[in-house]
């Protein structure tokens, strides 16, 4: 077997780009005869399983077929995907013995979850040899709550089926860095898009705005797979394949599409009723959580003139009592002018 291994194959274990100096670790094999009677059981399979592993990226690829199966019997149409192998390739090197089909797991799985499927050729006749029903009952997926949907966040190629997107989300550890991660879901918190879900803790749910802010969004801007061809075009730009001006010009236009779009689609935001800001009249207060507890704020707190205009949560609704002694100089109490 050792004799079809291709040593001008060069696996990605050759690639050190990614490595940029970085200290890493390796194992490099010698040429070193070792004396194999020498090793305990265990000693031998790390042994082997290193050699193994070593031999296997001088081999070809595994070739499989993606096979699905549509059976029709007594009236009713049942299907089986799977797949079904061509060529061994590398698996060759951990199969048991040589010349032999890649080994399956239990109940015919390949270590990738996907069942292996016999060949078969359209109008095969297969006999159905067994009937079993099973009564379940499906339950919806669990809330988020602020900690699963950071591991969301890492884990975002779950969330798409586009298989290059899946890969770079996977390679990029998701969308953000553990430095803002926290901060769009507080961000998210605070403009009332998510709340805590009625009789939960900790649990989260969208708000009816959030909701609404999705059904106007288009399709492609809240697919995950956006944030992947993202990352993939931020990679065409560092690898040189496409130029800068290039890549902000394809964004530009593709902006420019959704907000055009945007601008003739009836959006229909529902927000939450907001009490208008006593102090400006132009802003909306909104419920902020403080590090010592709720507030409301003005929705003008960084507009130009900005009103800085805070009140205090009763409730959940702001406190309009004015203060007997204010704090500081009480901006949010002051006059303004005459009105
Ligand atoms: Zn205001």
């Amino acid at each position: 077997m050792i004799g079809r291994a291709d040593t001008t194959r060069k696996s990605a274990a050759f690639d050190d780009k990614k490595m940029d100096g970085q200290a890493h670790h390796g194992i490099v094999p010698t040429v070193c005869v070792t004396d194999l009677s020498a090793l305990t059981e265990i000693e031998r399979n790390v042994y082997d399983l290193v050699v193994r592993s070593y031999l296997a990226q001088f081999f070809e690829h595994a070739v499989f077929m993606q096979t699905r199966i549509e059976v029709s019997c007594v009236g009713e149409r049942w299907t089986a995907n799977g797949k079904t192998p061509v060529s061994a390739g590398w698996r060759e090197v951990y199969a048991p013995h040589e010349d032999a089909p890649p080994q399956t797991a239990v109940d015919g799985e390949t270590d990738d979850g996907k069942q292996t499927l016999p060949d078969m050729a359209q109008g095969d006749p297969a006999m159905c040899t067994a009937c079993d029903t099973t009564s379940r009952s499906t339950k919806p997926s669990a809330r988020f709550d602020e900690a699963s949907l950071l591991t969301a966040m890492i884990d975002l190629h779950k969330f798409t089926t586009d298989p290059a997107a899946k890969a770079r989300l996977k390679e990029g550890k998701g969308i953000g860095t553990s430095a803002t991660r926290a901060g769009v879901i507080k961000d998210l918190r605070e403009r009332g898009f998510l709340e805590i879900a009625k009789g939960t803790k900790n649990k989260l749910t969208s708000s009816a705005s959030g909701r609404g802010l999705l059904n106007a969004l288009p399709a492609p801007v809240k697919d995950p797979t956006m944030a992947g061809m993202f990352k993939i075009a931020l990679d065409g730009v560092a690898g040189g394949q496409i130029t800068y001006d290039q890549f902000v010009e394809r964004n530009v236009a593709f902006i420019t599409k959704v907000i055009a779009g945007l601008r003739t689609s009836s959006m229909n935001l529902p927000m939450a009723p907001a009490p208008a800001c006593p102090k400006c009249a132009m802003g909306r207060l909104r419920r902020i959580a403080g590090n010592d507890g709720h507030f409301w704020g003005c929705s003008n707190f960084k507009a130009d003139p900005k009103c800085s205009a805070s009140y205090p949560d009763r409730d959940g609704a702001p406190d309009f009592t004015p203060k007997l002694k204010p704090k500081s100089k009480g901006f949010g109490f002051k006059k303004v002018g005459a009105m």
